[in-house]
């Protein structure tokens, strides 16, 4: 009870006036000469309403006690690791705020620590396979090297380029995210044509889209825009990569960028829309998780569409998400 010490100060304070009241009411007697009947009445109210206020004291410290200890078990067991407690929302009354906000809290911790512990899972795995094989292959040359064929030689030392390509995309992804996250105010801005910097991503992507035969289009609105041409850039190629991976021999790929009205929040939208697998509900509300992957076998690394969200806020902007199984998804960026 030690930390509701003032409680007790309230308690002594009204104590004190009961005690002065009693004083005042001494010298009316005394000066005023009003009725001792009258008086012993007053006097005589004093001690129930001090009685009650000391009751009415220890039922409110007794409650606020008891709502504070199950918070501070609650937040003991979240110290100690276990993150699947949760408070009683339903009963707790005026506390209701602060036991919804502690259970959001720990859901939020468990999501992450779940997401965290996949992508040690997964990564552990991710980062050995290609070591291990650029390894194995590195020995193998260094070993037979000059007794096996150009052509062979050329295989090997393919492989060993691919795979060091897969590990320096993790990685250098994981730091860019890293850095996008500690990045709080948006430097090195500068004014160009958004269009054409769309256009330009589209094209880049061009080779991958002829691999799987899949067809676009492209619609944009001549736009000028003054953002952080760099990060903006990994905006449209991971959507647009995302469209391709997700989207099956022979589908189709729109990208547009379309100018909003004049009293719009925001300047404009651009999209990119695709025929592919869409998504699941389940998936839907995941995508934008950190190493979220719905599936793996798609190659990637589940941080594209955190890098796209971290940079689209960066730049006061928002992002839509249509998408349902078999239909295909389209993402709008609102900037
Ligand atoms: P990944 O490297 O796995 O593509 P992202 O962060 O870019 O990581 O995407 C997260 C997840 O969102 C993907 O694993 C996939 O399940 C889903 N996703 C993203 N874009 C699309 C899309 N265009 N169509 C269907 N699913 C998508």
């Amino acid at each position: 009870m030690s930390s509701f010490r003032w409680l007790y100060l309230v308690d002594a304070v009204s104590i004190m006036a009961a005690a002065a009241a009693l004083g005042i009411i001494v010298t009316m007697v005394r000066n005023s000469g009003i009725e001792m009947n009258i008086a012993y009445e007053m006097i005589a109210m004093v001690p129930p309403m001090i009685i009650a206020m000391l009751i009415n004291t220890y039922v409110i410290m007794h409650y606020v006690r008891n709502r504070m200890d199950e918070l501070l078990e609650g937040l003991n067991a979240v110290a100690k690791g276990d993150l699947e407690v949760t408070l009683d929302e339903q009963n707790s009354d005026e506390y209701e705020p602060i036991y919804r906000m502690f259970n959001r809290m720990v859901k939020e911790v468990r999501m992450s620590k779940e997401n965290m512990d996949s992508f040690i899972n997964d990564y552990s795995h991710e980062f050995k396979t290609p070591i291990t094989s650029i390894k194995g292959f590195a020995q193998y040359l260094k070993k037979n090297g000059d007794k096996i064929s150009g052509e062979e030689r050329g295989k090997y030392l393919q492989i060993i380029v691919d795979e060091s390509s897969r590990l320096t995309e993790l990685s250098s992804n994981m730091l860019f995210l890293s850095k996008l996250e500690a990045t709080q105010i948006l430097t090195d801005k500068e004014e160009f044509r958004l269009d054409e910097q769309i256009r330009h991503c589209l094209i880049v992507m061009l080779p991958h889209m002829e691999k799987k035969n899949i067809d676009y289009d492209i619609d944009c609105d001549e736009l000028s825009y003054y953002g952080n041409m760099t990060f903006l850039d990994n905006v449209w190629i991971n959507l647009i990569s995302n469209a391709i991976k997700y989207t099956p021999e022979g589908g189709k790929i729109v990208v547009g960028l379309k100018k909003t009205d004049e009293d719009d929040e925001y300047s404009c939208m651009a999209y990119v829309e695709d025929s592919g697998i869409g998504m699941d509900k389940d998936t839907f509300n995941h995508i934008f998780d950190k190493y979220y992957q719905a599936r793996s076998d798609h190659g990637g690394n589940g941080i594209g569409l955190s890098i796209v969200k971290r940079i689209v806020t960066l730049h006061g902007g928002r992002i839509e998400v249509e998408s349902a199984p078999g239909k295909g998804s389209t993402f709008k960026i609102f900037l």
